[in-house]
């Protein structure tokens, strides 16, 4: 028996209160967690709408990369492991910040690397 390409691959989950529902593979997302390889799969159950998620073995995810549906990968940005000491900016610091860009020379304050 082979399935046609544009047949919807049907995927059952759980829902937390509907119980076991089932939907096409065209309404769910998949997630990758770029540093730890966990899979997630998100889906808006289709009898309440309440958006579900649940972790997937790899298996399952390949299974569901076949039948087209989508993966995100997720990345932490660089950004989220600096550490941040000091208080955040406020509107009088970009007030100072915005005057002293119109000032001639403010070029000689950048830090050399
Ligand atoms: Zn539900």
């Amino acid at each position: 028996m082979r399935s046609k390409p544009s047949e919807p691959t049907l995927i059952r989950a759980l829902c937390r209160d509907c119980g076991e529902v089932c939907f096409g593979s065209s309404i769910a997302r998949l997630h990758v967690d770029a540093d730890s390889g966990t899979a997630r799969m998100s889906f808006p159950c289709p009898k309440c709408g309440v958006r579900g998620v649940v972790a997937l073995p790899l298996p399952v995810v390949n299974q569901l990369r076949r039948a087209g549906v989508a993966i995100r990968l997720l990345t932490r940005p660089a950004e989220a492991d600096e550490a941040h000491a000091g208080p955040p900016l406020d509107e009088l610091d970009a007030a100072d910040f915005a005057r002293l860009l119109e000032q001639p020379g403010w070029e000689a304050h950048l830090q050399q690397r």
